[in-house]
This record gives C-alpha cells, sequence and structure tokens, in this order.
C-alpha cells in the first residue's frame, strides 16, 4: 500500500528498462567515428517560461557512450515522461555539426493531465580532422 515503494519500484523498471536499450543500441563511436566530444546544454520549459532547477550541462563521453540519447523528465510526478532526442542528435552528428539545437515536448502524464514540459537543448560537438586533411603537419 506504500506510495513510495510504488514509485521506487517503477523508478527501478526504468532504470532496468533504460539500461538495457543502452546495452542494445550501437555504440556512439560506431556511427560517428570522427566525432571527438559532445556535450548538451539542456533546459526545461513549463508554459513558455525556463525553469531555472533544471538547466544543466551534460557531457557525453564519446568513447564509451551508446548511440542513445534520453533525457529524462525532471518533474517528478511525470509518469512515462522524458525526452528521446536521439533522431535528432544523431542526424546532426552525421551532418558534422558543431553546434545544434531542438525541441521536445515530454509525452508524460502527471497526474490527470499531460505534462507540460518542454526540453529545449544545445548540442556542442567537435570532430577530428580527417586523414590526409591536416595542415601542413609533416614533421612529429
Ligand atoms: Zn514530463
Amino acid at each position: 500500500m506504500s506510495r513510495f515503494r510504488t514509485r521506487n519500484l517503477e523508478a527501478a523498471q526504468r532504470a532496468a528498462e533504460r539500461r538495457r536499450r543502452e546495452d542494445e543500441a550501437p555504440r556512439l563511436q560506431e556511427l560517428v567515428p570522427e566525432l571527438e566530444s559532445l556535450r548538451f546544454e539542456i533546459e526545461e520549459h513549463r508554459a513558455g517560461l525556463v525553469l531555472p532547477e533544471s538547466t544543466h550541462i551534460r557531457r557525453v563521453s564519446v568513447e564509451h557512450a551508446p548511440a542513445l540519447f534520453e533525457i529524462p523528465c525532471l518533474d517528478s510526478w511525470c509518469k512515462q515522461g522524458g525526452h528521446d532526442i536521439t533522431s535528432a542528435v544523431l542526424r546532426a552528428l552525421r551532418a558534422r555539426s558543431e553546434r545544434f539545437d531542438g525541441e521536445h515536448a515530454c509525452p508524460g502524464r502527471t497526474g490527470g493531465a499531460d505534462c507540460q514540459r518542454v526540453l529545449r537543448f544545445v548540442g556542442i560537438a567537435t570532430y577530428r580532422s580527417e586523414p590526409g586533411e591536416k595542415p601542413g603537419t609533416t614533421n612529429g
């Protein structure tokens, strides 16, 4: 009958599910081998207003990261919410974009209503230059 226990169980199940999807996803390095670094500036909006407590920077360790970008909804009452920005991010990385941004509305529910949160992200990426492209390195 404990509500907290149920919520913890749900959270644990979601975490396990996410880990499974991350394990199954291809590695980021395989899909975008020239990617050198990647980070996101994240903020959530609600009714058009930025939620200051939601803003943060998320660094991706590109050597080990799965090609899966799911950012949890930060509303603690939100169920089945979250922001899957994988396809937008992969598209930008394959195009070697150094800076890209996007929005994603949370599809979750809080109580009896739709979750109103909208994630805004800015991705900042660097890439290794391709072999042979380096200017004038003859020695060392
Ligand atoms: Zn949500």
